[in-house]
């Protein structure tokens, strides 16, 4: 099932483990994988899955649970993807996990047999998400393979229910065989669920593609401008991710009605069915009188335009964030970033170092931050300049590929 690298192919794929191996010419059995996600929609863990299954260089399949612009973003890449959708089991959202379950019994069963029946044609079963998780690790009576989970959330009581917790808690201390944390924030709230030692939650920071947000030109910022029927001469504020209450678009709203002679436009659909959000925005416009500056631009694909269009990035989540994508993207894409510090962000942005940082939920500190960075052109500069640099250093996207592909082959041998 697995497939033998050739030594130049191991170095290239990941630098430490299979790089040790292969300077002392042994043969590397890259492991088939399965990867198993349970969202159809693209958010940061599905972006953070698409390099590592497009890149993947034995045998690997998506199974998705359910269907979406992911399944077919995969699917353009070349990536086959199987799906198993169970209706009954996608109901299941975390505020009303005690309700539901029991008349999910029998869909969650046939889940967990149908991820397992396909996983015995793997090596590995790679979990990305909450749901996958529970699935595939319920199943391994079933398929008997090791279990790798990547965790994308900080699992404190504030953020996951008593019961929600439980399960994690029991299924990550006898079924997963290793798990890899996106970012330190979300490390340490596993480590205090499971109470096992840190280093057995290595942490693996999301990577992006410099080159795809460096290169971009000014025309195209030009084109999004006109788009937005705004000169290149307004001070335009961009808000990029989901439209969702914790992703703090209402406080974003709050500060430019703070800032007369600027526009803001907010990048991103509600994915997961925050549309009552959505319209309270629109409504908070209209109440702060600030409609005429606000843009809902929806789901893009060119992110990295979009980016660049912009002369400040906000990003303003009311809760601690388990990473924050849109952060390296920014600071990849060379625009000056303002973040709300709590959780990963912290360990990208550095405060007056290659970013800003705010208290999460504080309009007034925001709009001076906006205010500040404006009148200071050069320390904008100086700081994007610097935040380009630290991404090319520690967030590319080939040393991530590299550390993931690390990890997975580990848990193989
Ligand atoms: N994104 C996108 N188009 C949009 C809005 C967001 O492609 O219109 C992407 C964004 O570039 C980032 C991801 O969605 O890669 C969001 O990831 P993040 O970690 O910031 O947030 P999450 O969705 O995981 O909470």
């Amino acid at each position: 099932m697995n497939r033998t690298l050739t030594t130049d192919e191991a170095a290239l794929a990941a630098p430490s483990f299979i790089s040790e191996a292969a300077s002392k010419a042994e043969p590397i059995a890259v492991p088939s994988v399965l990867f198993v996600d349970q969202s159809g929609q693209l958010g940061g863990a599905e972006f953070s899955l698409l390099p590592l299954a497009v890149r993947w260089t034995a045998h690997r399949e998506v199974l998705l649970l359910s269907d979406g612009p992911f399944r077919q973003r995969l699917e353009s890449m070349q990536v086959k993807v199987h799906l198993t959708l169970e209706a009954s089991v996608s109901k299941i959202n975390k505020e009303a996990l005690h309700l539901n379950w029991f008349f999910a019994l029998p869909g969650i069963l046939r889940q967990v047999r149908a991820i397992a029946r396909h996983a015995r044609q793997f090596d590995i079963l790679f979990l990305n998400t909450q749901k996958a998780l529970v699935l595939g690790a319920l199943g391994k009576p079933l398929h008997r393979k090791k279990i790798i989970w990547h965790l994308h959330d900080i699992m404190t009581r504030e953020h996951f229910g008593f019961f929600q917790r439980l399960i994690v808690k029991w299924i990550t201390r006898y079924a997963v065989d290793h798990i890899v944390a996106n970012s330190r924030a979300s490390a340490v709230s596993l480590v205090d669920l499971i109470k096992c030692p840190p280093e057995s939650v290595p942490v693996v920071h999301n990577g992006v593609d410099v080159d795809e947000f460096s290169r971009t030109d000014g025309e195209d910022a030009g084109t999004i401008r006109q788009l937005l029927g705004l000169p290149d001469e307004v001070h335009l504020i961009g808000l990029f991710g989901r439209l969702a209450p914790w992703k703090g678009q209402h406080i974003a709203l709050e500060a430019l009605a703070l800032l007369p002679d600027m526009h803001l436009v907010l990048v991103g659909s509600a994915l997961f069915g925050e549309q009552a959000y959505v319209e309270s925005l629109r409504r908070q416009a209209t109440r702060l009188g600030v409609e005429q500056r606000l843009h809902f631009a929806g789901f893009r694909d060119d992110m990295p335009a979009w980016m660049k269009a912009v002369d400040v990035i906000l990003h303003t989540s009311t809760e601690p964030e388990p990473f924050g994508r849109v952060i390296i993207e920014g600071m990849a894409a060379g625009r000056p970033v303002i973040a709300a510090a709590a959780g990963g962000v912290v360990e990208i942005v550095r405060h007056r170092k290659n970013g800003w940082l705010v208290p999460p939920g504080n309009p007034a500190t925001l709009a001076d931050a906006i205010e500040t960075l404006r009148a200071a052109p050069e320390l904008a500069r100086r700081l994007a300049d610097q935040a380009l640099l630290d991404v090319q250093q520690h967030f590319s996207l080939d040393a991530y590929v590299a550390r993931m592909t690390d990890a997975i082959i580990r848990v193989a041998c």
